[in-house]
This record gives C-alpha cells, structure tokens and sequence, in this order.
C-alpha cells in the first residue's frame, strides 16, 4: 500500500508539474510584415450605360440660314417620263415642287437660293457650284424616281456613299417628316449622285415617288399633291434647324 501511494504522489507532481510548464508566458510573434501589400479597395459599382450620342445640328436656325433647293434635270433633260402613267415630265413635276417649297422655307425666313426656277437645264457642276459658293447650310435637290418594276412606289431620301453626319441628321428629319405625313418613305439610300458629291455642304436628295407607280404618277400630277409634299419637305428641314 505505501508503494502505491508514494506511486500516487509521484505521477501527480509530474502532472502538476506539467500544469506549470503549460502556463509559461511566451512571448508574442511580431506582427507578419508585407511589403507589398496594399489597402483593398472595394469593386467600382458599374457604369450607367452611355447616352446616346447628340445628333448633330447646324450651327444656325432656320430663320438665319442659306438652303439651295434644286429641282432636277430641266430644259433638254426631261428625267422621268413614262407616258403610259404620267401626263407630265419628271422636270416640270419636281419644278413645281421645288417653286413651291422656296416659297414654304423664304415665309418661315430662311435665305434661299434655287439652282433653277423656269424650264433651264443646269450642269451639275453649276449645281455643286451653287452650294458650294453660297456656303449652303443645306443643300436638298429635288426628283422623281422611275422603275423597271410598276410595283415600286413611295418617297425616298438619298444622301451621299460618305455622307457628314449634318446630311445623315437631314435625312432623318426629312423621313419622319413624310411619315408624320402619313406619305409613304422608303427611308434613306447611299448613292454616288454628282450633286451630293461634288460640293462639301450638308446635302440631300429626295426622290417625291414613282412616275413609273400608277398611283404614285397619279398624285404627282396634281398640284394639291405636290403643294403637300412642299409643305412636308418643308417641315423636316424646319425640323432640322430646330436648336
Ligand atoms: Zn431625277
């Protein structure tokens, strides 16, 4: 019996001696040290999409601004004239259009300038010639188009293979303008036309309807007809010069 108990007491002060060495203070490590590393910063939240972009507009307002207004073809050169639907020439068609819409744009004060007003055929050199030198804030000739096909009908607008963005904004103006109308627009075409090309002022081409169109030929030979096309075109070009 005393060997176990002397054997008692001999493994209690080994584990009370253990206790002690388990409570010894140790020193703290020191803090890690990175050189390299940098506060983190939180994610940027992601950008609101971008506004679309202004669409260009001209400088001055309508009451401020030159505009050529050229009727197409014109003495020698009727253009368009397919008998069998129209009673009147392509030339004498877009003349009166023209007369017409030089009336509409001088009554809401804009200075302009026709390339022709009687039965005259103009070079398109002269034509290109007239924007140019008049520094035209707009330059809009005006035709009726014609097509193998009799189906094809309604308005169009064309500006230039590399239009500016004034003429691209033009355009856009001119074809809400003819569906605000309830006219029918084809939209807007790319073409290589000299009187788009040979000057550098914003410029359009406007095609009023099909001669070669039994309807389209049968509006465009009446005045009432052609005066609402003047007073349509009119309203896109205003629409444009709106700042
Ligand atoms: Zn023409």
């Amino acid at each position: 019996m005393r060997c176990l108990g002397v054997l008692i007491i001999a493994v209690l002060a080994v584990a009370l001696a253990g206790c002690e060495s388990s409570q010894q203070v140790i020193d703290p490590l020191p803090a890690p040290f990175y050189p390299e590393q940098r506060p983190v910063r939180p994610p940027e939240p992601p950008r609101p999409p971008e506004p679309p972009p202004t669409p260009p507009r001209p400088t001055v307002s309508l009451s401020g601004a030159t505009i050529v207004i050229d009727p197409g073809h014109g003495g020698g050169k009727p253009g368009a004239w397919p008998r069998a639907t129209s009673k009147l020439p392509e030339k004498t068609i877009v003349l009166d259009i023209a007369n017409r819409l030089v009336q509409e744009l001088r009554a809401r004060g804009a200075r302009v300038i026709p390339t022709r007003t009687t039965d005259l055929d103009v070079d398109f050199d002269d034509r290109a010639r007239i924007a140019e030198e008049n520094r035209a804030d707009l330059f809009v000739s005006i035709h009726a188009d014609s097509a193998p096909r009799r189906s094809a009908s309604g308005t169009g607008v064309h500006v230039y293979l590399k239009a500016s963005a004034e003429s691209e904004q033009a355009a856009r103006c001119i074809i809400a303008a003819f569906e605000n109308a309830g006219i029918e627009c084809r939209g807007r075409f790319q073409n290589n036309f000299a009187v788009l090309r040979d000057h550098s002022r914003p410029a359009v081409l406007i095609e009023c309807g099909f001669l070669t169109n039994p309807g389209d030929a049968r509006l465009l030979n009446t005045p009432e007809h052609r005066a609402a096309l003047a007073a349509t075109i009119a309203a896109g070009i205003a629409e444009y010069f709106t700042r």
